[in-house]
Parts: C-alpha cells; sequence; structure tokens
C-alpha cells in the first residue's frame, strides 16, 4: 500500500506536493519523497519517517519548482530498506526523470533477470525502477493510437514500457517539463484527478485534494495515460482490458472514509457494510462498539439498521509512536494496549456488538476481546464488515502469508473459540459485492482466491 500524488503548474509546487501527500499519509508512514522541476531540472528529496516530522523547510526550498510528485511508502516490493524508497530517480534519455508507483509488478523477476542478461545495471530491488529502465530499451505505437506531434517521442517509449510489464500500477512520471499518469489497464490502484486554479492534480484519493481545497474532476480511467504539460491535458488508452480488477480492499479498510475512489464514497460503501451485517444478525444486545478507527463506519450502519446505541467502548491513543519489538508475551500485550484503551463506562455488565473491518491473524481481536471482558462486558460478539481473509494479496497490498491468514488454518467456530467470543459473524461475500455496481469489475481474491492476474515473479516477500 502507497499513496502517490502530483501537481503541475503551479508555484512551490513541492509545498502543495507536501501537503497533498501529508493528506495520504495512512497509505504509508515508511517513507515519504518528493521530486519537484521547475521546467529546467528534476530535483528529489526523500526521507524515512512520517511526511511532517521528516520534510525540512530549507529541503523543500531547495527543490522548489512548478511540477511535483510525491509518495509514502509502505513497503510492499523489494526491501523495506531506504534505497526503495520513491521517487525512484534516474537519467533516462529524456533526461533525469522520477517516477512514483502504488501497485506491484507480477512478472518482475522474470523480467528484470531478461534485462540484466542484456547488461542493464539496476540501482534498486523494487518493482518500480522498471518503469524508467524499460524507458531506454525499446518503443512501440499500439494500433489505433493517434499521437500528438508532441507526444511523439516520448509516448512510444512510455507504451513499450508499458507493453512489458504485468501488474498493478498507478503511476506518475515525472519529466523536467511535464507530468504522465498512468493507471494500470485492469484499475487494481485508484488515481484520481483534480484542479485548482490553472494546476493538475493527480491523487491515491480525493481527500488529497480536500486539503488544498482543488475540485475533485474525475478519476484516472484503467488503462489511461495522460501526459500533461504547459501545452495542455492529451490522453490516451493504447491498452485495454477486458476484466477489470479494482480492489475491493480500499473500500473495506484501506482508503480513507471521506475519500471517493472507483466511482464510490468510501463513507457511503463502508457504512453499507455494516447495515448489511445488521440484516444478516439476530444477536440480541444492548449496545455497539467500534474497533477503532477502522471499525466506526460499518458501526454506525449496524447501530443505525439495529436500533442499538453506538457507544466508544474502545478508546484509541493517537500518540502512538514506533515501537520496539518486545521480549515477552506481556510487554507485547501492552503494544495493543497502547493503542486502545477500554472504557469500563459503557462497557461495565453489557452484552457488546464489537464491529471490526477485517479480521486477518486474529490475534489482535483476541486482545480486543479479552480487554472488553476484563472491562466488565457480560457478552462480546464480534462482527467483521468483509468476509474472511484467505488469501494474499500480489497486487500491491503488504498481505501476511497465506499460513498467517486464520481463516485459512480454522473454520468459523475454531476462531470464535481462538479469540475468545461469545460468536463470530463475518459479512458474507455475496453482501460485499452488493455494496458496488458491478462487483464483476472488481477485485477479491483475498476473500475469494480467485486472482484476476497470474503471479509470474514479484519482488514480494515470499508468501
Ligand atoms: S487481493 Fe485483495 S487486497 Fe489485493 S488487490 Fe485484490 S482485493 Fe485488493
Amino acid at each position: 500500500m502507497c499513496g502517490i500524488f502530483g501537481v503541475f503548474n503551479v508555484e512551490y509546487a513541492e509545498r502543495y506536493a507536501f501537503y497533498g501527500i501529508y493528506a495520504l499519509q495512512h497509505r504509508g508512514q515508511e517513507s515519504v519523497g518528493i521530486a519537484c522541476s521547475d521546467f529546467e531540472e528534476v530535483k528529489a528529496i526523500k526521507k524515512p519517517g512520517l511526511v511532517l516530522e521528516s520534510i525540512k523547510k530549507e529541503e523543500l526550498d531547495a527543490i522548489s519548482g512548478y511540477l511535483a510528485v510525491a509518495h509514502v511508502r509502505y513497503s510492499t516490493a523489494g526491501d523495506s530498506g531506504g534505497i526503495n524508497s520513491q521517487p525512484i530517480v534516474r537519467e533516462t534519455s529524456f533526461g533525469k526523470t522520477a517516477v512514483v508507483h502504488n501497485g506491484n509488478l507480477v512478472n518482475y523477476l522474470p523480467l528484470r533477470s531478461e534485462l540484466e542478461k542484456k547488461g542493464v545495471k539496476f540501482m534498486h530491488t523494487s518493482d518500480t525502477e522498471l518503469f524508467l529502465v524499460l524507458l531506454d530499451e525499446g518503443e512501440i505505437l499500439p494500433e489505433g493510437i493517434d499521437l500528438h506531434p508532441l507526444d511523439r517521442e516520448l509516448l512510444p517509449r512510455i507504451f513499450y514500457t508499458l507493453s512489458r510489464v504485468k501488474g498493478a500500477y498507478s503511476l506518475l512520471y515525472l519529466f523536467k517539463d511535464r507530468i504522465v499518469a498512468i493507471r494500470d489497464p485492469m484499475g487494481f490502484r485508484p488515481m484520481l484527478m483534480g484542479r485548482m486554479r490553472d494546476a493538475i492534480l493527480f491523487a491515491s484519493e480525493s481527500c488529497a485534494f480536500d486539503i488544498l481545497q482543488a475540485e475533485l474532476w474525475r478519476e484516472v480511467r484503467p488503462g489511461e495515460v495522460i501526459v500533461v504539460d504547459r501545452q495542455g491535458i492529451r490522453t490516451y488508452m493504447p491498452f485495454k482490458s477486458e476484466r477489470k480488477a479494482m480492489c475491493i480492499f480500499e473500500l473495506v479498510y484501506f482508503s480513507k472514509p471521506e475519500s471517493f475512489v472507483f466511482d464510490n464514497w468510501v463513507y457511503k460503501a463502508r457504512k453499507r457494510m455494516g447495515e448489511l451485517l445488521a440484516y444478516e444478525d439476530d444477536t440480541v444486545a444492548d449496545l455497539v462498539v467500534p474497533v477503532p478507527d477502522s471499525g466506526l463506519v460499518p458501526a454506525i450502519g449496524y447501530s443505525q439498521v439495529k436500533g442499538l446505541p453506538l457507544e466508544l467502548g474502545l478508546i484509541r491513543n493517537h500518540y502512538v509512536g514506533r515501537s520496539f519489538i518486545e521480549p515477552t508475551q506481556e510487554l507485547r500485550d501492552v503494544k495493543v494496549l497502547m493503542k486502545l484503551n477500554p472504557n469500563r463506562a459503557v462497557l461495565e455488565g453489557k452484552r457488546v456488538i464489537v464491529i471490526d473491518d477485517s479480521l486477518v491473524r486474529g490475534t489482535t481481536s483476541k486482545k480486543i476481546v479479552s480487554m472488553l471482558r476484563r472491562a466488565g462486558a457480560k457478552e462480546v460478539h464480534m462482527r467483521i464488515a468483509s468476509p474472511p481473509v484467505v488469501g494474499p494479496c500480489f497486487y500491491g497490498i503488504d498481505t501476511p502469508t497465506r499460513n498467517e491468514l486464520i481463516a485459512n488454518r480454522m473454520n468459523l467456530e475454531d476462531i470464535k473459540n481462538f479469540i475468545g467470543a461469545d460468536s463470530l459473524m463475518y459479512l458474507p461475500i455475496e453482501s460485499l459485492h452488493s455494496v458496488v455496481e458491478s462487483p464483476q469489475d472488481f477485485c477479491d481474491a483475498c476473500f475469494s482466491n480467485n486472482y484476476p492476474l497470474e503471479v509470474e515473479g514479484t519482488a514480494l516477500r515470499m508468501r
């Protein structure tokens, strides 16, 4: 999971990129980077850590310009060290070029080894570098594409690059005088386009436009290539795919509730998941407690359908920084308690429906159930606003290995016993599908094991 942001045609573009990528901090906390051009030269900064804490004003001043791209990283592909932080910058035949990427390529390993055999030197171990390396490896013009004279040099190189890579990519190239925005033909990861006076913006989620008081314009379409330069905006559809595979987990968990992605308001979709869960459930209880923050919106939907009070039975501590790996179980448990605290005032003697967005390993749910019981809850009924997670993701989300997924190892009854709940219920996959207009255009592989794209070799850690 990563966040990307781009802005073209505004003075102090690096600062707009800084605030835009800050609004996407939830998509990655490992590192942040901004590349900016003043129409003469591309300059970049990359730092480990959070946006606000890592980047200094002087560092922004040093790269100041009119067009910029930015990235927050949650490592999925390649090692998690600084070398793979983005933007990745490389000298290409178009000068110094930067790229930011959200997604994961499924044919990285065979493609890289093919290129290495030809003598190409790689500086990174992340798949993103391929988007720069391949620019100098060939050119094609797909049938039916009529190029604007200004795009005749660059675009055939980009089309060649896209013809070689397979997988999930929402991508922004920054050249010294233009930005090129691209979304893979299956549209795995979101990317939207915004407007702000004369400036054009791109972002993984619309919440990045809100912070800049920019207007959400439209989604970048799956398979679309958009060039933005001083002469205007030009758009191409070089490779179409019959099958779309937008990540349904974006609606369940990854995107912020106030964002608009994949033609859906995330809040509405998430609230609907809670409503549908409630329709399926005849458990008698006193109150509904969300697991903050991601369980909150489905819990609102659930409580409204049931007519049950929604209470903050778990309070989130917002000041949790980095924590280290503790040597004993007792100390490891403290880490969960650092993040969440039970609220005895509302829990004592109550039959509680506790709602979370998803259940992956089961270890956090187990701690939450025991926390609620210790704080006096009489019954704890765990409700999950998505189906059981049964498979890992190969398309840009850092999920645990198949063996670590509890639903892969245990049946419903065993999971309920493992987490210590009085009952456990998931949202059926059919209900999840019913939340979106065209479920066939979504990927749900981690819930169904129905993978829309074969994996030939990725830079992901072993699954
Ligand atoms: S496997 Fe799951 S997380 Fe990955 S793209 Fe598909 S729906 Fe999203």
